[in-house]
């Protein structure tokens, strides 16, 4: 057994203790949780630190598949630009994709994250998830404009969904702008409820204008790629309020970016009563659009903000540490308990994991994490972070 001593725990669920004390096991399953003169404890050798001790991270959201694309596309160009670039140069050599990914895998559980909710579209991370110390869902994505190519397109993401563990994969649209209408409704008949779903929305305004007037880059997007975009006709609405309703009702749904998601949009999707969570990619979004979203729109729904760092094509690194940071410094309102909350047992709920991760509670398995150079609870650029377990 260790005892784990620092200036403050907080173990996010519940209150926090200063010189609390946590008792793990060699496994790093939590056996108890102390105040500091606790007499179960007094004669128990202690592992003392200077800082605040928290459970480890939940990234919400990322792509390990494209790690080889670190610093392979263009800042600040918009969506639709990012996505072809994206689509053109992603192609490598296996051997390098397979390196990088597991590169990225260890990045990540350096930085102090736990579990990933992990995009996919080929196998390639399979291998690497099997045997990784971070717990992985992964979601195999599907896209596709015409008609002819639906059941095609979902029949072969059910097949890499079965590389991967099959109590913690589902299937899901990639986004708006990638699926039609058809696949959206396709997906009602074909999934179970406990599939979770994780779509990409409203990363760009462009998606917007494509939804509302059928304008837009995202059509010179298509023209370039030889995508069908006949499917695609103006709603007079935000793109979320007119594909919503042809996703199943029952099924727990991430919905990823939110940038340009108005209050009306998010009135819409309280007034359908669905399990919904908001995954915000700080980084990603000031990397290709230059914008964050409006975080104090999303703020009565604590409970379903959740953080990701989307993948290398869009970061310079994988570090959830780094995303609370980036809103800190952008959004005074947001206090560092509940960033963490968003960054721990949010994201661990979304993805079903909250049993064993996410807080520093009895019986769970949630990793330890010492933040130094904190101002009491406060977070600032200078704060560093090390593993303790
Ligand atoms: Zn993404």
């Amino acid at each position: 057994m260790r005892y784990i001593s620092a200036s403050i725990v907080v173990p996010v669920v519940g209150n926090f203790l200063k010189n609390g004390v946590v008792a793990i096991d060699e496994s790093g399953i939590v056996k108890g949780i102390y105040e500091n003169n606790d007499v179960a404890i007094l004669d128990k050798e202690k592992e003392l630190y200077d800082g605040v001790l928290i459970p480890a991270f939940v990234n919400a959201h990322c792509h390990i598949e494209l790690s080889h694309m670190l610093d392979k596309t263009e800042k600040g160009v918009g969506l639709p630009r990012f996505l072809s670039a994206v689509m053109k140069r992603r192609a490598a050599d296996e051997r390098e994709i397979l390196e990088k990914i597991t590169f990225a895998d260890e990045l990540m559980w350096k930085n102090g994250i736990q579990a990933v909710g992990d995009h996919v579209n080929t196998s390639h991370s399979a291998e690497v998830k099997a045997h990784s110390r971070i717990r992985y869902h992964t979601f195999v994505e599907v896209m596709g404009l015409n008609k002819d190519e639906l059941q095609p397109r979902i029949d072969s993401a059910r097949d890499t969904e079965f590389y991967f563990d099959a109590n913690h994969a589902s299937i899901t649209p990639h986004a708006p702008y990638s699926c039609s209408k058809e696949l959206f409704k396709a997906f009602k008949r074909t999934v179970n409820e406990d599939n979770i779903f994780s779509v990409h929305n409203q990363e760009s305004d462009e998606e917007n204008k494509l939804f509302r007037y059928r304008e837009g880059e995202f059509l010179d997007f298509y023209k370039e790629m030889g995508f069908d975009a006949e499917g695609f006709k103006a709603q007079a609405r935000n793109s979320v309020q007119s594909y919503l309703p042809h996703l199943p009702k029952n099924n727990r749904l991430i919905l990823v970016h939110n940038t340009f998601t108005s209050l009306k949009d998010i009135d819409f999707i309280n007034r359908q009563d669905r399990d919904v969570y908001y995954c915000i990619c700080p980084k990603a979004n000031l990397y290709i659009e230059g914008k964050l979203p409006k975080i104090l729109n999303f703020i009565p729904d604590k409970t379903k903000m959740i953080l990701g760092t989307d993948s290398l094509a869009s970061n310079d690194t994988l570090s959830i540490l780094d995303e609370i940071k980036v809103l800190a410094t952008h959004f005074d309102h947001l206090d560092f308990l509940q960033l963490l909350q968003w960054a721990t047992i949010n994201g661990a709920k979304a993805l079903g994991l909250e049993d064993t991760i996410g807080s520093i509670e009895l019986n769970k398995r949630p990793g330890l994490l010492l933040l130094k150079g904190m101002n009491n609870l406060r977070i600032h650029d200078r704060v560093t972070m090390q593993r303790i377990a």
